[in-house]
C-alpha cells in the first residue's frame, strides 16, 4: 500500500525536476529582486558622487551645493535630456545618495519610480525619512535638462534646475542628520522629478499616482531655478513698484513665489513660509512682480492642481535654455539660503 505521502512524493518530484530544468535552461525568465538604488537603469555613462558630498557635515555648505551643481551640469551629463535617456544616470546617481543618506523608498520598486514616457519609462526619483509613512513636507526639483546644442555642446542647465535640485538634496541630508532623537522631526519627502522639460511628465504620473496620501501634505514647494537671484532694489524697478530700501542699504536677493495651491496660499505666503525666507535673507515677492521674469509652465502648475504646492524660484534671466546658464553665474549663496529656507520651513511644522 502506498500512502498518501508517498503518492504525493511521487507526484511532487518529477514536478519539481521539470521546474528545475526550466529555472536551469531559463535563467533570465527569473528576475532578480529589485535594487532600491536606482542600479538596474539603462545607463548610457555613469556618474559618481563627488568625494567633497561625503562624510557628514554640519550647516548647509557651499561646497556641496557647488558640487552637486556642477555635476549635474557639466558635459558628461549631456543635458540630462529625458527623451534622449541622457537623465537616467542623474536619476541613479540621486537615488544612491538618498539610500547613502538613510531616506526609504516608498514603494518597493525602490527610489527610482518609473512612469511611461516616450515609449520607454522614465522615472521620479523619491525619499521619504524614515519611516514617515505620510509626510507632511514635500520637496520637488526637476532633475532633467534641455539635452544638446545642436552644433555647441549640451546646455549646462546650472539654475535650470540644478540650483533646484542642489538645494534639495542638502535639504534632505541636513533633515535627516542630527543625533537628538528627541527634538521633533516633522516627517518629510524629496522628489528628484523626471521628464519636466519635455511635457512635465513626472509631475503628471505624481498626481495621477500619489506615492504617498496626499491628504497628509500640508506643503508642497517646488524649486525650479534657484541660483541667479537679483537684488531686491533691481528687482522692483524693473517691476515698476515700490523698492523700499533706502539709497546705500544693501537689497535683500528676491525670491519669487507663486501658490499652485490656493490652500498653501493662504495658509503661508503670510505665516511660516514667510518667516522662513526673512530668517534666511530673502526678500519674498508674489512670481507677478518678477515682471516680464516669470517663469511660465512648471511641475508647480501640475501638482497644484491636487496637491497645496508653492513655487519657488529667482526667476527668468538671459541664459534661460541658453548655453550660458553655466555653474560660474550661479550665486551659491542663493541656493544655500534655499536650503536654509526649506530647514526653517521643516522646523516651523514642529508644534
Ligand atoms: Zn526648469
Amino acid at each position: 500500500m502506498v500512502g498518501a505521502r508517498e503518492i504525493s512524493r511521487q507526484r511532487v518530484i518529477p514536478i519539481l525536476s521539470v521546474g528545475l530544468l526550466l529555472l536551469a535552461g531559463c535563467g533570465d525568465a527569473v528576475s532578480p529582486p529589485t535594487p532600491l538604488d536606482c542600479s538596474d537603469l539603462p545607463l548610457p555613462y555613469a556618474l559618481e558622487i563627488p568625494e567633497a558630498l561625503r562624510g557628514p557635515a554640519a550647516g548647509a555648505r557651499d561646497e556641496h551645493l557647488r558640487g552637486w551643481i556642477e555635476l549635474l551640469s557639466s558635459p558628461r551629463t549631456r543635458g540630462r535630456r529625458a527623451d534622449a535617456g541622457d537623465a537616467l544616470p542623474v536619476a541613479e546617481v540621486i537615488g544612491r545618495y538618498f539610500g547613502s543618506l538613510g531616506l526609504e523608498p516608498t514603494d518597493g520598486s525602490g527610489f527610482c519610480r518609473g512612469f511611461p514616457a516616450f515609449d520607454k519609462t522614465d522615472f521620479n526619483v523619491i525619499g521619504r525619512s524614515p519611516g514617515a509613512a505620510a509626510p507632511r513636507l514635500v520637496v520637488v526639483a526637476h532633475y532633467d535638462g534641455q539635452g544638446l546644442h545642436p552644433t555647441r555642446g549640451p546646455f549646462p542647465g546650472a539654475d535650470d534646475n540644478a540650483s533646484g535640485v542642489a538645494a534639495m538634496l542638502e535639504f534632505a541630508r541636513l533633515a535627516t542628520a542630527g543625533s537628538a532623537t528627541t527634538e521633533c522631526r516633522p516627517p518629510f519627502a524629496v522628489i528628484a522629478s523626471g521628464a519636466e522639460e519635455v511635457g512635465r511628465l513626472g509631475a503628471q504620473d505624481l498626481l495621477d499616482r500619489p506615492p504617498f496620501p496626499i491628504a497628509s501634505i500640508e506643503l508642497t514647494i517646488v524649486l525650479d531655478m534657484v541660483g541667479r537671484p537679483r537684488a531686491g532694489v533691481e528687482a522692483g524697478v524693473e517691476a515698476g513698484v515700490e523698492a523700499g530700501a533706502e539709497a546705500g542699504v544693501e537689497a535683500a536677493p528676491v525670491l519669487g513665489y507663486r501658490s499652485a495651491g490656493a490652500e498653501a496660499f493662504g495658509y503661508l505666503s503670510s505665516g511660516p513660509l514667510a518667516a522662513a525666507a526673512a530668517e534666511s535673507g530673502f526678500e519674498l515677492k508674489p512670481m507677478s512682480e518678477l515682471g516680464e521674469h516669470e517663469p511660465g509652465r512648471t511641475d508647480a502648475e501640475i501638482l497644484g492642481r491636487e496637491w497645496p504646492t508653492i513655487l519657488l524660484s529667482t526667476g527668468l534671466h538671459d541664459d534661460y535654455h541658453e548655453l550660458g546658464d553655466t555653474p560660474e553665474r550661479i550665486d551659491i549663496s542663493s541656493v544655500r539660503r534655499i536650503t536654509e529656507l526649506l530647514l526653517s520651513l521643516h522646523r516651523r511644522l514642529c508644534p
